[in-house]
């Protein structure tokens, strides 16, 4: 994750203690915060391996993506932190086990396997891009991000994808306001070289961020064209393309036709 300035970490911190500690445990966890703080939760979120860039990720044979298996599936080890309570342990395999409902990807307890994802509850919500090839922290932090879109985004991540809003298409579909975000935050809202896997863009992604993403004051830095008024940013949870990105990218044959 970038390194923030300790003053607005700290804010964010209380902010967060604050709203958690305001409502009750009854309430559902994704009503505690408000999207514009989960962008800061999510800022910098994605992190790419030094040896490898997100490119060389899409482009180059697949060669961070996880493996099949013989019977057709890709199993992905994990391990979760027990700093989680069980109702946030649950949040999370629930998030996990709706990836196998649509796909051929399988979120498996890690036995011995050296490549394995290790959710844990550290500062904020971030994931490597890709497969590393040994421990990858996808980290979830208590109070903010065990919440089933944000932990599908971060898995997401791990699987492979990008941001939505970074495609190389991008510009057809989002106008980006340059002038609404200090220069800090420009390495979000660059175009990537993406694999788009003949898909639409996806306003509906679990990987789009919403409107005032890294906004000055709130203010709209992502706006959909021609149509301001599509919802975007919503992160409820894998969309339909998601899910067809997911099939191309790991073929998974069985599940491209089914009816989503
Ligand atoms: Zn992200």
């Amino acid at each position: 994750m970038d390194i923030r300035s300790t003053g607005s970490r700290l804010l964010l911190l209380f902010l967060l203690l604050g709203l958690c500690k305001a409502h009750h445990d009854n309430v559902r966890s994704n009503t505690l915060i408000s999207l514009n703080a989960l962008d800061h939760l999510l800022e910098g979120d994605v992190l790419i391996s030094k040896t490898r860039s997100a490119m060389k990720c899409f482009n180059k044979a697949y060669s961070c993506l996880w493996p099949k298996s013989a019977n057709g599936n890709v199993e992905i080890p994990f391990l979760i932190s027990d700093k989680y309570d069980n109702n946030e342990r649950s949040m999370i395999l629930n998030a996990m086990k709706d990836f196998g409902y649509r796909t051929c990807i399988r979120f498996i307890p890690r036995a011995a396997q050296r490549m394995y994802l290790s959710i844990e509850p550290k500062f904020g919500c971030f994931s490597l891009l890709g497969r590393i090839g040994d421990k990858q922290v996808v980290s979830l932090q208590r109070f903010g991000c065990v919440q089933h879109g944000i932990i599908q985004h971060e898995l997401m991540h791990a699987l492979g994808f990008y941001h939505e809003h970074n495609r190389s298409d991008r510009d057809q579909y989002v106008k980006i306001h340059w002038e609404n975000f200090n220069d800090y935050y420009l390495i979000n809202f660059q175009k990537k070289d993406t694999n788009n896997l003949n898909t639409m863009y996806d306003y509906s992604s679990v990987m789009h961020y919403g409107k005032t993403a890294f906004g000055r004051h709130g203010a709209e830095t992502i706006t959909p064209i021609p149509d301001a008024s599509v919802p975007i940013g919503l992160r409820e949870g894998l969309s339909k393309i998601d899910v067809i990105r997911i099939n191309r990218l790991y073929e998974c044959w069985s599940y491209m036709g089914i009816t989503l």
